[in-house]
């Protein structure tokens, strides 16, 4: 289903107090609005925003468009931008909830394949009082009661038909879904997924964003390739000078499979076969750097970076020592890292097994992906 995001950041956050709107706001050193669009990467992404507003817009390099001048005129204007452009479904989100994860995108998502209309919250476990003067003057009974966030997800019609339909005002998207007569599914909200409203809301957040910090993933990888006729082997995108060649359904570069599954695997993506299944004839003979730009691709727009990585690949021959800086250098022009962060080298198996006899050549990696 084609999927569209609008995050709507054109209020003018009378709580905050600061120069800017709070969506506008620093926070761990870039605006509030632009660590929710991080979450979106990869997605289609339509920000709308108060007019004052158009110069700090343009310097966040997504697609904007002016809302109104309450919440439900904004999202109408973001909804009738993105009409007749074949969205099929749309994620409303505010621009205040900047730590919005891609687990939980991920749920609404799935959750919209089934449904009309898809919202995450979290059920109340604190006791409610209704208070009076600073006195408690009753209870609340908090069976059944959620607290409700962003994003919001719908079928892209019927919540368009909602909103235009729509009069009055309304807490949320949800409500006007509901007065159309929609159904809204409740998915796992995050506790994280803080809506920033007072100023102590930046300091939470930010410590939040700091332990993200801390978020260092690992994958290994381990490939074989069986030697065939031939007169070159390609070897961690080097061409290779050897009497005979690699068998294989791409260009059976042993030591990038490796590698890019390593990736794949830190990501928990699966591994080559998953994203350019052999069954495809387009990828017969393909040059394997297109798989490991695929997977480092992956790995930023998840928000990550590699942190380093290492290949070793195992042959007796063809001698690797002469061709292991033409490599590093290599990988590292395809993944757009520093040769520093890319080690390859070689062992041989002393004649044993089926490395030992020359049957082949066999290659581990293992990477690690920095949370950015
Ligand atoms: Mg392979």
């Amino acid at each position: 289903m084609r999927t569209a995001v609008i995050i709507v950041a054109a209020g003018r956050g009378s709580r905050m107090g600061g120069a800017l709107p709070k969506q506008w706001q620093s926070l761990a050193g870039k605006p509030v609005v632009a660590h929710a669009l991080a979450a979106f990467a990869g997605m289609q992404v339509l920000l709308v925003i108060h007019p004052d507003d158009r110069g700090l817009a343009e310097g966040i390099g997504v697609p904007f468009v002016d809302g109104g001048a309450t919440r439900e005129a904004s999202v109408l204007a973001g909804l009738r931008a993105l009409e007749g452009s074949g969205v099929e479904a749309v994620l409303i989100h505010d621009g205040a909830r900047p730590l919005v994860s891609r687990a939980l995108i991920g749920r609404l998502v799935a959750a919209l394949e089934e449904q009309d209309g898809a919202a995450p919250a979290l059920p109340v476990t604190d006791a409610l009082w209704r208070g009076v003067n600073g006195r408690v003057a009753g209870t609340v009974d908090r069976a059944g009661l959620f607290r409700a966030q962003t994003p919001q997800a719908f079928r892209f019609a019927p919540i368009l038909a909602a909103h235009l339909a729509h009069q009055g005002g309304a807490a949320d998207d949800v409500e006007v879904a509901r007065a159309a007569g929609l159904d809204v599914a409740i998915v796992e909200g995050e506790e994280n997924n803080l809506k920033l409203t007072y100023p102590g809301d930046f300091v939470r957040a930010e410590a939040i964003l700091k332990g993200r910090e801390m978020d260092v993933r690992i994958g290994n990888g381990y490939d074989v390739h069986a030697f065939c006729e031939g007169d070159h082997v390609w070897l961690c995108g080097v061409n290779v000078p050897h009497a005979r060649g690699l068998l294989g359904h791409s260009d059976a570069d042993v030591g990038m499979h490796a590698l890019t599954d390593a990736i794949y695997g830190a990501l928990a993506e699966g591994d080559i076969g998953r994203h350019f299944p052999p069954s495809e004839p387009q990828w017969k003979g393909a040059a394997s750097h297109i798989f490991l730009s695929h997977a480092i691709g992956l790995a930023r727009e998840r928000g990550y970076r590699l942190g380093n990585c290492d290949v070793t690949l195992v042959c007796e021959r063809p001698k690797i020592g002469p061709h292991a800086l033409a490599m590093q250098a290599e990988l590292a022009r395809i993944m757009e890292v520093e040769a520093g962060r890319v080690s390859v080298k070689a062992t041989t198996s002393e004649r044993l097994g089926f490395t030992g006899r020359e049957e082949g050549i066999a290659a581990l990696a293992t990477a690690t992906l920095v949370r950015t």
